[in-house]
């Protein structure tokens, strides 16, 4: 199929793209879109059949339940059963925003989009596109991230393109997502919310909004343990090359050690660094920097993007420079730490 492409440019003649896009999605079609976190490829969440498409595009697991997107608390009300207190707080403190609730589901809702689970997980996304296509679709639109499955999320539409190109209907091309990581998605069925997936919203922020919030002890990367999101348990973000990430104070001389090894041994050499430790990298490595050192946020916006880019690179061998957990960094090092397969050197 050809996919449609239409680049935004903040004037008058959006609308019509946005209003295109939102047309191919009232009938049954996939149309990727801007979001604040990464880019979505959205159908009619209300309509199995559009919803399967996402799965197949993304060759998706299906048991591994999507996300819908409104753009009102009236339409996120009308997709869920309850909403206790500590639910309506994190609604007011954050929507639109990066946060994921996940509550029980009224009927109505195609099995597919919840894995035949009894909860489903809601968001309103803080992006004039992604809000302006959902209110002239009319309908909740379920929207994990454009990529291929197991390859990193596009957080541009250059990137969406390059894994969609031809399997969806359309594309909107809203200019590079500012988070650059995924939604939080928080359990509210419970007593007390349960952190399923870290992001755009801190466990700082979230705790100073309703008092205790726990993690999902599957985040500590224990295969033992299963995840109470499903699609935590997946692989995911990984670059072709292996990659090793190192943490800690020390991480920058460890890391310097490790890539002379390396050149040593005749591998070429990719690594994801920070400002001050690119400058202590001997020649011949391949160089991404993301800003200053513990920066995480700044690391977040270019990890996705970055980690594509060395498939396009000779490397195959990477190294990455983490960040402390505090506020984006328990997000982002969610992330890497997956992306690296759990390869992990703590200094
Ligand atoms: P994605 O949209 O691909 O970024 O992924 C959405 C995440 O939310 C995945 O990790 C899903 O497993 C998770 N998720 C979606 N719906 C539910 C639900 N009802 N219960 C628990 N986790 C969910
Ligand atoms: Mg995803």
């Amino acid at each position: 199929m050809e996919t449609q492409y239409w680049r935004l440019d903040g004037t008058a003649s959006d609308q019509a793209a946005i209003a295109a896009a939102a047309a191919l999605i009232k009938t049954g079609g996939v149309v990727a879109f801007p979001t604040e976190t990464v880019y979505g490829l959205g159908a009619n969440g209300l309509d199995a059949a559009a919803v399967g498409k996402i799965f197949a595009a993304k060759g998706r697991p299906a048991d591994n339940p999507l996300i819908l997107h409104v753009a009102s608390l009236a339409q996120a009300k009308a997709l869920v059963r309850e909403i206790d207190g500590n639910a309506e707080r994190l609604m007011q403190a954050f929507w639109p925003g990066p946060l994921t609730l996940v509550l029980k589901k009224t009927d109505g809702i195609p099995d597919c989009v919840t894995a035949g689970l009894d909860t489903v997980a809601v968001r309103w996304p803080d992006h004039p596109v992604a809000q302006a296509l959902i209110q002239v679709a009319g309908v909740p639109i379920a929207a994990p991230s454009a990529n291929l499955s197991g390859r990193p999320s596009p957080t541009d539409a250059q990137d969406v393109l390059a894994d969609m190109s031809g399997l969806i209907d359309g594309v909107l091309d809203g200019g590079r997502a500012q988070v650059g990581v995924e939604s939080t998605v928080v359990d509210c069925t419970g007593p007390t919310p349960v952190v399923l997936r870290p992001g755009g919203i801190t466990l700082e922020a979230l705790e100073a909004e309703v008092g205790v919030v726990e993690l999902d002890p599957a985040l500590s990367g224990d295969k033992t343990i299963t995840p109470k999101a499903p699609g935590m348990k997946y692989r995911h973000y990984a670059p072709k090359a292996p990659l090793w990430v190192v943490e800690g104070a020390h991480a920058p001389e460890r890391l310097l050690e490790m890539v002379n090894k390396q050149l040593l041994s005749g591998r070429r050499v990719g690594a994801l660094v920070s400002i001050e430790t690119a400058e202590r990298l001997p020649e011949g490595v391949i160089t991404f920097v993301y800003g200053s050192r513990g920066d995480a946020a700044a690391l977040a916006e270019a990890l996705y993007r970055l980690l594509r880019a060395f498939d396009r690179t000779p490397a195959n061998w990477l190294v990455a420079e983490g960040v402390g957990e505090a506020g984006m960094g328990l997000a982002v090092m969610n992330r890497l730490r997956k992306a690296a397969g759990w390869q992990i050197i703590r200094t």
